[in-house]
């Protein structure tokens, strides 16, 4: 995987640092793709606490 994974919202990222959370430490070692559409809809968001639309990795280490 080319892409960065945030340990902290689990948000997809092309480089290290998280613009939501301002985390600079996210992690490439990640598995599982989800695409959120419509956070108050999904139940993958609601298991993951992601609060908005994007691309999150199902599991960060
Ligand atoms: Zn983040």
């Amino acid at each position: 995987m080319n892409e960065y994974a945030c340990k902290k919202c689990n948000r997809i990222l092309t480089k290290k640092n998280c613009p939501t959370c301002q985390n600079v430490d996210a992690s490439r070692n990640w598995k599982g793709l989800v695409v959120i559409f419509n956070s108050e809809k999904s139940e993958v968001a609601k298991k993951l606490k992601i609060g908005s639309a994007g691309m999150f990795a199902l599991r960060v280490r």
